[in-house]
């Protein structure tokens, strides 16, 4: 496996595991603590007092970097290294001040991490992912991934000209395999599951030395994925939002969410951490069960069975830092259909002109699921965290359309438009 080497004149500190609570030097060359095994996944902790004293707010404030790097001193790489041309972060936060009134809230706003570079949030991770890489001299990153993550390594690779390979299972859907063959990635379809691939992909890149971006395994993924919710307290000029409603298959986003105000409320920037709502599908629940059943219960991995292909997982890879991110800001899980979640597709893109894959848009399902549930308050500030872009996987919602939704034929002559709208007089 390559040296996970240090990112020299970082503020990292170490990375500490979070299971037995060891701390292990950042130029360590595993990715679990090699006491604890597969449950010994580890956190980048930082220097926060010499963050705090030499990086002022009002130095952020006055940063004319637009992306997710503003935050550097908060990211595990040296400040010498360049950063990948792709621009990655400075998503738009929307408030939806007429659907905030809808669901009982005070203030509802969409975070749309379609808009990053491949149309999701996974470049975040992968910027860091082709950062650290080069900083350790690894000319090849691997993963393995439903698309999205595999996509955002594909195209940070390209665009400073690292290789990528991934390992894709069948299921993939067709615009996400054709995103890959684009950007150039070497693309391994695995004739098996996604935790098959996930298995092959940590083999293979211990056997070639390619750095490993699965997260769930490299802890400086998590990294990449906080700057969204870094971004987000900014954004929201540092008010905390009471809720935010992260999409969740592995894991990972929402435990990046977590390290990121975690990482601000160190720094003393935020005042208190927003109660994480983990959302996940009915028919790819493991961490619902897990949360539901409390800890030290076993728990049975079930093979997925859901239209949101990017939040389909059998056996999440990462559930410490997910239900962590639950259980310490006194968040929960809630599960939705797929019908709630064809449903949540169209209501969110009509309310506010955001299109969401089904998975993204399985966080506006949650938080009509909470309201219906009487969960939400009516002074609350709410988020969803909108992880990626609608056109990635438009099968799902087009099989669900109903005759009536379906496009109306017509003759190119305008009597059959005056049929339907009447005859202009009106
Ligand atoms: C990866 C992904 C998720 C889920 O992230 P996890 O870290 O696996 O929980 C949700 N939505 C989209 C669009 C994704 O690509
Ligand atoms: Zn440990």
């Amino acid at each position: 496996m390559a040296n996970q080497n240090s990112c020299p004149d970082s503020y990292v500190t170490w990375l500490q595991c979070l299971a037995c609570g060891r701390h292990h030097p950042p130029e360590t060359s595993f990715l679990l603590c090699p006491e604890c095994g597969p449950a010994g996944f580890l956190s980048v902790t930082y220097d926060y007092p010499a963050i705090r004293r030499r990086w002022p707010q009002s130095a952020l404030a006055s940063s004319r970097e637009r992306g997710m790097w503003r935050y550097l001193p908060l990211l595990p790489v040296s400040p010498t290294s360049a950063p990948p041309p792709l621009v990655v972060g400075g998503t738009p936060l929307y408030p939806l001040p007429h659907i905030a009134r809808r669901f009982g809230v005070k203030e509802l706003y969409v975070k749309d991490e379609g808009q990053q570079p491949t149309g999701s949030l996974k470049d975040r991770a992968s910027a860091i992912a082709v950062v650290r890489a080069c900083e350790l001299g690894v000319r090849t990153i691997a993963t393995a991934s439903t698309g999205n993550a595999a996509a955002a390594l594909a195209a940070l690779c390209a665009s400073v000209q690292l290789k990528a390979v991934i390992f894709v299972p069948k299921t993939i859907p067709p615009a996400k395999l054709a995103q890959l063959i684009a950007l150039g990635a070497h693309v391994l379809m695995v004739d098996g599951s996604y935790d098959e691939a996930f298995d092959l992909c940590t083999v293979a890149c211990q056997r070639f030395g390619w750095y490993n971006r699965n997260t769930g395994l490299n802890p400086y993924m998590t990294e990449g994925k906080k700057t969204a919710a870094l971004e987000l307290c900014e954004q929201l000029g540092w008010r905390v939002p009471d809720l935010i409603f992260v999409p969740v298959g592995d894991g990972c986003i929402l435990g990046g969410m977590h390290k990121g105000f975690a990482d601000l409320l160190q720094l003393g920037w935020i005042d208190r951490l927003p109660r994480l709502v983990g959302v996940q599908s009915a028919g790819s629940n493991y961490l619902y069960r897990a949360w539901q059943a409390g800890p030290g219960h076993r728990v049975e991995a079930l093979a997925p069975c859901t239209i949101a292909d990017s939040i389909a997982v059998r056996l999440p890879r990462d559930p410490t830092k997910a239900l962590r991110a639950v259980d310490e800001t006194g968040g929960c899980f809630v599960c939705v259909t797929d019908e709630q979640i064809t449903t949540a597709i169209k209501e969110l893109a009509r309310l506010s002109g955001v299109f969401a894959e089904p998975a993204a848009a399985a966080a506006f399902a949650g938080l009509r699921a909470c309201a219906e549930d009487g969960a939400l308050r009516a002074g609350e500030t709410a988020v969803l965290l909108i992880t990626g872009n609608g056109l990635k996987d438009t099968a799902p919602l087009v099989r669900s359309l109903r005759r009536e939704e379906m496009p109306t034929l017509v003759a190119p002559r305008i009597e059959s438009i005056e049929r339907i709208f009447g005859d202009g007089t009106g």
